[in-house]
């Protein structure tokens, strides 16, 4: 099994957020980020509410002072510590967490 996480891949964070203001839960009403492989579908919907969410565009080079290159591995602790969410795929559309919050699997409709 390929972990999500393959440190010999790079790993773009993507965010998303909500599509509708006066539909959303606590987890998706100020958007999350989840790293995924360039490969990987697209998430369509919130896991804890169900309703429709989008990818949001980041620039492709952030620089952050705490998270280091976005080519480095982030170890658990740290995406934890700077509020990111880390899934790996474990089947097909299939994601389930390894560190952060939210819920603690995702299904991508593809
Ligand atoms: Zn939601």
């Amino acid at each position: 099994m390929v972990l999500f996480y393959n440190q010999n891949d790079l790993m773009p964070i993507y965010t998303y957020e909500n599509k509708h203001d006066d539909m959303h839960c606590t987890y998706c009403s100020g958007g999350f980020d989840v790293m995924q492989k360039l490969s990987d579908p697209v998430l369509e919907l919130c896991t804890y509410c169900g309703c429709e969410i989008k990818k949001v565009i980041k620039a492709p080079h952030v620089k952050t002072g705490t998270t280091g290159s976005p080519h480095s591995t982030l170890s658990e602790k740290n995406i934890e510590k700077n509020d990111f969410t880390q899934y790996r795929k474990v089947g097909k559309g299939q994601y389930e967490k390894t560190a952060g919050k939210g819920p603690n699997t995702l299904k991508a409709n593809h």
